[in-house]
């Protein structure tokens, strides 16, 4: 039974965690390691509310340093996509511009340069086994919180409310508890990304299959970009990104909603690739506009006593292989700084923590607002960058 200073700051308190995404989840199994009583409030129905989306990698200096301090290793192991880490790319034609499959010995766990990839949904549920039974409080999305005293009173769409000593706002970029901390929104990037789901790809568009073989696809044109990866139940995400005006999702007048819709606007908008994309485009069932937005790389906010963001929440950034990583570590560190003993209070506990979340999200967060738009609208000079870069020679292969 741990009994610093640690516990102290944590001690007779609930946490509130709300959001159980990677990061929620991740800081309720590092609290309860330290005997911390810890809540996490989930607006999905359930566990299998909805599928998770696609594959993630978790990088040997983040996200497998974050699994192995939540003494989880064991599980992740067992759970990861073997292979799943490598990548292919092409031109709009389908000609092959780099492959990582079969070239030369696999990378293994200990190396600082493999980066297994987990499927977000297998990640998920190791993380909520690890947790106490009834840690999760499914059904409980936030609309608002008032302060009582020096608690939270915590109200959910479906009624209910909760108290707790401290809140961390993890709920992804559209954090309500984000305005209770500052009112600083987001950018656009300028980038937008089509997201389709698609649940029998091998029988639907076996083709691109072949091509994804179970890892990471990516292609690429001047001006656009397709990148496909396998989801853990066998099924495929895409991604179609490109640049388009900051409303564009509303101003372009397709229903994402119907199916037929949004592929004839992809099989015209991508009318000079290689029909076998038009392929992935039909065997779409759900479609997902995303406009890729960023809390300024700038931002700073005067630390509250009981009340901090972490993940998304915090420092969101356009997709470059670091917002579950990142999410993680910010896990990692503020349950240190609340734990650790090293600080006398909770305000300053908070305060040291968001100092080195905030460092840390300045330096990924200007890689990835410098990236995107290489990344979803190529030119002939970004796509030889981005072949040297995914080159199995090279150290970093971010999604
Ligand atoms: C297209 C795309 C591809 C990406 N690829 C990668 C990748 O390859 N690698 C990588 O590391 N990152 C990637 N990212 C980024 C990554 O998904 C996020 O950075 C990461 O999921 C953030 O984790 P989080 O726990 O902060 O928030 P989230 O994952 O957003 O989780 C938030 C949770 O809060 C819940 N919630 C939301 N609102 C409420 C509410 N009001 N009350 C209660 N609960 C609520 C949600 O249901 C969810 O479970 C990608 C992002 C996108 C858009």
């Amino acid at each position: 039974m741990e009994t610093s200073k640690a516990i102290n700051l944590l001690q007779n308190k609930e946490v509130a965690i709300v959001g159980g995404g990677p990061g929620g989840l991740t800081l309720a199994r590092l609290l309860q390691l330290k005997g911390a009583n810890v809540k996490v409030y989930e607006r999905d129905f359930s566990k299998e509310a909805r599928v998770q989306g696609a594959i993630v990698d978790l990088h040997f200096e983040s996200g497998l340093k974050v699994i192995a301090a939540a003494d989880l290793m064991d599980a992740f192991k067992a759970n990861y996509m073997a292979g799943a880490d490598q990548y292919r790319m092409v031109d709009q034609d389908g000609n092959v511009l780099l492959d990582e499959h079969n070239q030369g010995p696999e990378l293994g766990f200990g190396d600082e340069h493999f980066r297994p990839e987990i499927d977000r949904g297998a990640l998920r549920n190791i993380l909520i086994a690890a947790l106490l039974p009834d840690t999760v409080v499914w059904d409980s999305q936030l609309v608002s919180m008032a302060q009582v005293n020096d608690s939270w009173e915590l109200q959910f769409k479906n009624g209910k409310t909760a108290k707790a000593a401290i809140v961390i706002g993890a709920e992804g970029y559209r954090s309500e508890i984000r305005s209770y901390v500052t009112n600083i929104k987001a950018l656009y990037s300028g980038a937008t990304i089509i997201q389709g789901e698609i649940d029998d790809p091998q029988k639907e568009c076996p083709e691109i299959y072949a091509l994804v073989e179970n890892a990471n696809l990516i292609a690429m044109g001047i001006g656009k970009t397709i990148s496909v990866q396998p989801r853990g139940d066998g099924g495929l995400t895409f991604y179609a990104s490109s640049l388009y005006p900051e409303n564009w999702i509303k101003t372009s007048g397709i229903d994402f909603n119907k199916a037929e819709e949004v592929y004839t606007y992809l099989t015209k908008y991508y009318e000079d690739w290689n029909p076998i994309f038009f392929t992935l485009f039909k065997s779409a069932n759900h479609f997902v506009p995303r406009p890729l937005n960023y809390f300024p790389l700038d931002q700073d906010w005067d630390t509250k006593p009981n009340l901090t963001l972490m993940g998304d929440a915090a420092h969101l950034m356009p997709p470059s292989g670091e917002g579950v990583n990142t999410a993680m570590l910010d896990a990692l560190d503020l349950s240190e700084c609340l734990t650790s003993g090293e600080f006398q209070d909770l305000h300053s506990a908070i305060a040291a923590y968001e100092k080195r979340m905030r460092a840390r999200a300045v330096i990924l967060g200007k890689e990835a607002v410098e990236g995107i738009k290489d990344f979803a609208s190529p030119s002939e000079e970004s796509i030889q960058k981005l072949i040297l870069q995914f080159s199995p020679n090279e150290l970093s292969n971010d999604a």
